[in-house]
């Protein structure tokens, strides 16, 4: 493991009203920070890095990402998740990866975090048709390889279709009906056992870097009895519980017409499964009720708001869940549904979308609390201490900046434009546990070119799959939407979308 020596940089600091440390030096030893002061001399031990004054600070976390469709960008207009789901990853044969597609979709989206100053992700990984032991090898072997951080959890749902949505059952002909109902691939059974591999096999891998969480995707989309199960193993291994809860106006509605009123939020509390481990993805369509339950469980929410706003799903009610003390983490979601990979635009939209769900001024959002959602809040949430802050003993999982760039030109508050101006063209260099991973745009570890151009070449001749499993959805498409406008209807008590304009 190198040792590093960071020369004359500056630190992020948001507990100083500028939000920056005076120029001093910073010390990585054995992958964490092991000392910060002036005039810090160079080990014989130590790489020197020279920052000239630019900015040193935790690399940016992507709380929440489904890697499975890293290859997908652009591939959907903007759609209601209910539609876009049906489209984006039908369990069909033809769509089922090699390793090496899986390992190549995988880096890709390792490389453009890396090069941009994303240096952890938690890949909420699903698996189309069904996971299978050398798919979940050839993810795992590529987060090994590219020098991220990621937490990887298995979300794959074991009910039928029409268990995990209202309505649906009532507007599809009889043979749809029937093939609606069948259970997904995937008993609980052959996922407990898919779990056992994923964390016998690579829950703690290079070094720590590489570990398992787990999933159950949503409540309604699991038997109680696995998500209990799920969140056993949550607890022996200490692993994040990925769980996509109350995304959309039509998963209120469910709780209404199948939970006896019951919010996702309230079924999961009743079933005893909300706990301090669980990272709660979207919490867009919650009420009060729910915001305390979760404040008192110790969870955390996965904010996502250029996915919520690509598929129409509404507003998070930041302020709301900011003043009950429940932490933030932010996440890109997906590359189909944001579609860059970048955590800076992801801070820019939460900068801004909240603006416009209060009239005083005083309850947006400020850029400090915007940064700390995206360092300590996903370090929190992935469960790994120290992760996303600059104290010492912490993962040396740092970004440099150049202050030299056009984002800074001139510096007038160093938080407002990382989270407003900022795209990922300062950073100069990504480190992950101590060691640089990405310099100057360019992911170090791989064969970059090589890779790109194998994946190009690859991707290419699954376009025709792809078309083909999009087409085959086609003659859903009524049914899902008249289902989705039936829901849209109902009246859930609140509201999280813009109203339409007069
Ligand atoms: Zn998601």
């Amino acid at each position: 493991m190198p040792n590093t020596l960071f020369r004359n940089v500056c630190l992020l600091d948001l507990s100083r009203e500028d939000g920056v440390s005076a120029p001093c030096d910073l010390r990585v030893r054995d992958g964490r920070i092991a000392e910060i002061g002036a005039d810090l001399a160079v080990g014989s031990d130590e790489a020197l890095i020279e920052g000239h004054g630019d900015l040193l600070m935790p690399g940016l976390i992507n709380g929440h990402f489904h890697s499975s469709v890293n290859h997908m960008k652009g591939r959907l207009p903007g759609l209601p998740l209910e539609i876009f789901m049906l489209y984006e990853c039908p369990e069909l044969d033809i769509l089922r990866p090699t390793p090496r597609e899986a390992y190549l979709r995988t880096m890709l989206g390792c490389i453009e975090m890396l090069e941009n100053g994303t240096t952890a992700v938690q890949d909420d990984c699903f698996f189309v048709p069904e996971p299978e032991p050398d798919i979940i090898d050839a993810v795992m072997q590529a987060y090994v390889d590219s020098g991220i951080r990621a937490r990887v959890a298995l979300d794959q749902p074991e009910v039928a279709e029409l268990e995990k949505l209202p309505y649906l059952g009532d507007l599809v002909p009889p043979d749809l009906k029937a093939e609606l109902s069948k259970r997904s691939g995937s008993t609980a059974e052959d996922l407990l056992a898919l779990y056992d591999h994923l964390i016998s096999k690579w829950h703690g891998q290079a070094a720590g870097r590489v570990q398992a969480a787990v999933s159950c995707s949503a409540p309604q989309r699991v038997t109680p009895e696995y998500f209990r199960s799920l969140d056993e193993l949550s607890r022996k291994h200490d692993l994040p519980f990925y769980v996509h809860i109350l995304e959309t106006r039509l998963q209120r509605v469910f709780g209404n017409e199948r939970l006896g009123g019951r919010s996702l939020v309230r079924y999961t509390a009743d079933l005893g499964l909300l706990s301090e481990r669980m990272n709660i993805i979207h919490a867009i369509w919650v009420d009060d009720d729910d915001l305390d339950l979760i404040a008192a469980s110790g969870a955390q929410i996965a904010h996502n708001p250029n996915s919520n706003l690509r598929l129409g799903s509404g507003i998070m009610p930041f302020r709301a869940i900011r003043d009950r003390g429940i932490p933030i983490c932010l996440g890109v979601d997906e590359a189909i549904a944001d579609d860059a990979i970048n955590m800076w635009s992801v801070m820019k939209t939460a900068g801004m979308i909240h603006s416009l769900t209060a009239t005083d001024f005083a309850h947006w959002p400020q850029a400090k609390e915007v940064l700390e959602a995206a360092t300590t809040g996903g370090g929190r949430a992935m469960r790994v201490a120290g992760l996303g802050t600059l104290e010492t003993g912490a993962p040396a999982d740092l970004i440099l900046l150049s202050l030299d760039s056009l984002t800074f030109l001139p510096l007038n508050n160093l938080p407002r434009q990382l989270v407003h101006c900022e795209n990922g063209r300062s950073v100069r260099l990504t480190m992950v546990a101590g060691e640089v991973v990405a310099k100057d745009g360019h992911a170090l570890r791989i064969d970059r070119k090589a890779i790109m151009a194998e994946a190009r070449s690859l991707f290419q001749s699954r376009s025709k799959a792809l078309a083909d499993a999009s087409a085959a959805m086609d003659d859903r498409l009524a049914y899902y939407r008249q289902m989705y406008l039936q829901a849209m209807e109902q009246d859930v008590g609140m509201e999280r979308r813009v109203p339409a304009f007069r």
